[in-house]
């Protein structure tokens, strides 16, 4: 038996993304292993049993494997979770300022607000109405309509036991089709939002397959009960348990447990889900809670937003909400069920207000402002394929950041000149070893061959500080984020690294792939990857790829003339820069508002490295989330950025606002910027 205690590092605890990375794992193993957290205790291979430890960030698991594998699963598990369970840039989704409109940020509109006004558009209007409710804002923009109010329909069980044998089927059956009926949401969802929205059906169909909530209800059928009556029981239980949980991002996955489990409920009771609103006048759903699945089934044509009674702006549906464009308000209370059907409302997602009645000239300046905003998004989509040139005549490529194939063919289409990075770690997390040469190769190849022609630039492997890879057997480190990470790594591992670098040298004969290598820290460990590149692509026989290097470490900035004749291009890694220079965790939900890539620090940096990579006649790029920041794209330009890669949903919006811009006006600000103390000084205009 092994048995030992860790200790969970990750900022908010073991919700779920962490929980789930844990359980993965897990389950890769056959031994029994048990996660103890003071009096209570969890199978390690269910989810849902995990997430009601309830564990916060800091605390103490107590672990017991036994069974056959139980040292290699111990090994795995440790590494797991000192290395963060998966924790990274996909979590700051709530952390971390990301521009999704024109000068309103995903932190704008997941912060309780306390400010009141029209935000995403031009009018900043008081609030003059007999009622405001003040909720939670869960996804930004401005709605204006009648209420509708949305109740869910009660799931009836009429049926009785029809012996156990035949219960166990028809709960197997209908938990296979709403597996399958989860696959479908999750693809409509990656069409419609991003791999990261979609996701959220994967932990529901990971529900389905949990073994706590299967033998619970299994055991009740042997007892006697009908499989709905049994399902049902289980789920209610489950949920409830969850719910009571103190830590808010844990609590809210009692919403997952209840779709989920209402899913199958509804197949195996011909109960199906409440019709939602058909009249031709588009309305704001108004609900006590929404599931994720009632969320994605709202038809845009339709709904102009919704306003929930509970939920979190961290819950799922307020996640779905904002990857769908739905602008929302959640936990607004129970006031808002007491509103009369029709009842006309502003729905303010940006500051999660909802105006009850509001008089006519607060109708007429929101629906200016709404109007004002959807014409700027209309007509930047118009123009999504047009190249990005200021108006005195400044051409600036606008490219994508993407994660995979879906990505890649969503980011064609939207208008992305080309991939400014593909974080190629989707290929190597959650998996108990590396991927193939092969493996790679092909989805390189299909990478490239998605977009058309155009540039592609392929960061390698980027692992390490925060990203869990188990089967590479990493030591603990103090300080991971100042650890093995990203070049370091590759080049201490150059067999893994030598693989990743053919797989891409193949792939580039099928499109115009680049190479770039993350967290280079100077010259010596940039001339010894690309020295790997070289030898590789000669053995191939292969034709030279660019080779480039993301500028995310401050003495790469400070050392980038030198870099620059080394490298044929930059692009700087913002998020990184900012959370080194400023020595600010990217990852501290508390240092959010502060590790601003606006400081004068890293503008700074950023001069700099432009002024070494132009000398060298190189260009620069910047892939972090400032590139897609309203405020930081003057600066940006006026400092010499030659490109801007940014999340796919951003490229028309990031188009659009270049094009409204002038080279000469972007210079005089950024060097305003540039004599700043502070950020919040840059943002205020200096
Ligand atoms: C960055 O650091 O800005 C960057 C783009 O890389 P990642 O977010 O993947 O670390
Ligand atoms: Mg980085």
């Amino acid at each position: 038996m092994q048995q030992f205690d860790l200790v969970i590092h990750n900022a908010t605890g073991l919700h779920a993304r962490p929980a789930r990375v844990f359980v993965d794992i897990a389950k890769q193993y056959q031994s029994t292993i048990q996660v103890r957290h003071g009096a209570k205790q969890a199978n390690a291979k269910s989810l849902i049993s995990l997430l009601q430890l309830g564990v916060s960030s800091g605390q103490l698991i107590h672990i017991d494997i036994t069974g056959v594998d139980e040292e290699s699963a111990a090994l795995a598990l440790v590494s797991a979770v000192r290395e963060g369970l998966g924790e990274g840039p996909a979590e700051q989704v709530v952390t971390t300022p990301v521009v999704v409109a024109a000068g309103v940020s995903i932190m704008e509109a997941v912060v309780p607000a306390v400010s009141v006004g029209y935000t995403a558009a031009t009018a900043t209007l008081k609030p003059e109405t007999a009622r405001t409710i003040r909720g939670v804002a869960g996804a930004p923009g401005i709605a204006v309509g009648p209420i509708y109010q949305f109740k869910r329909s009660q799931v009836v069980i009429n049926e009785t036991s029809a012996g156990a044998t035949l219960e166990q089927a028809r709960l197997q059956a209908a938990l296979e089709s709403a597996r399958q009926q989860l696959a479908e949401l999750r693809e409509q969802v990656l069409q419609r939002g991003g791999e990261d929205e979609a996701a959220i059906f994967e932990v529901h169909r990971d529900i389905l397959s949990d073994p706590m909530l299967l033998d619970s209800a299994e055991m009740a059928i042997a007892e006697g009960e009908s499989a709905a009556r049994a399902w049902q029981a289980v789920i209610n239980q489950q949920a409830a348990q969850m719910a009571k949980l103190p830590d808010p991002l844990l609590s809210e996955r009692a919403a997952d447990v209840r779709d989920a489990g209402e899913r199958v409920l509804r197949l195996l009771t011909g109960n199906k889900l409440a019709p939602l609103p058909q009249s031709d006048i588009p309305v704001i759903v108004v609900a006590y809670d929404l599931t994720p699945s009632e969320t994605v089934a709202l038809d845009p044509q339709r709904v102009l937003g919704f306003c929930t009674a509970v939920g979190g702006p961290n819950a799922h549906t307020a996640i779905l909400a904002r990857a769908l464009g739905l602008p929302a308000v959640v936990s607004a209370g129970t006031a808002i069920l007491e509103l009369a059907e029709g009842t006309p409302i502003i729905l303010d997602g940006n500051s999660g207000i909802v105006e009850v009645e509001p008089p006519e000239r607060i109708v007429a300046a929101a629906q200016l402002a709404r109007q004002e905003e959807q014409a700027r998004k209309l007509a930047a989509a118009e123009r999504a394929h047009a190249p990005a040139i200021t108006g005195d005549g400044h051409r600036v490529e606008v490219v994508a950041n993407i994660g995979g194939l879906t990505d890649a063919s969503q980011a064609n289409r939207s208008g992305a000149e080309g991939v400014g990075l593909l974080r190629t770690e989707f290929l190597f997390l959650n998996r108990s070893e590396a991927p193939t040469e092969e493996e790679q190769f092909g989805l390189y190849k299909e990478i490239a061959q998605a977009l058309d022609g155009k540039p592609v630039i392929v960061r390698t492997l980027d692992i390490g500080g925060d990203k869990p890879i188990p089967y590479l057997n990493l030591p603990a480190e103090e300080n991971p984020f100042l650890g093995q990470r990203g070049i370091r790594l590759c080049l201490q591992h150059p067999e893994l690294f030598r693989q990743q670098l053919r797989a891409i040298l193949r792939a580039s004969a099928f499109g115009k792939l680049r190479i770039m290598f993350p967290m280079v820290a100077d010259e010596v460990e940039m001339r010894s990857a690309r020295a790997m590149v070289e030898e590789e692509r000669a053995a191939l026989g292969l034709s030279p790829v660019e080779v480039g290097i993301m500028i995310e470490v401050p003495s790469a900035a400070l050392m980038a003339e030198e870099l620059a004749r080394e490298a044929d291009f930059f692009s700087i890694g913002t998020n990184d820069l900012t959370q080194y220079t400023l020595a600010m965790d990217r990852t501290n939900p508390t240092l959010a508002t502060r590790a601003d890539g606006l400081h004068p620090a890293v503008l700074r940096l950023i001069a700099r490295t432009v002024e070494g990579a132009h000398r060298a006649g190189k260009w620069v790029g910047v892939c972090g989330e400032l590139g897609s920041d309203a405020m930081a794209i003057p600066i940006l330009l006026g400092l010499g950025i030659d490109e801007l890669s940014v999340s796919t949903p951003a490229i028309p919006v990031v188009k659009a606002q270049i094009r409204s811009l002038t080279l000469a006006d972007c210079k005089e600000r950024a060097q305003q910027a540039l004599k700043c103390a502070t950020a919040a000084q840059v943002r205020a205009g200096g």
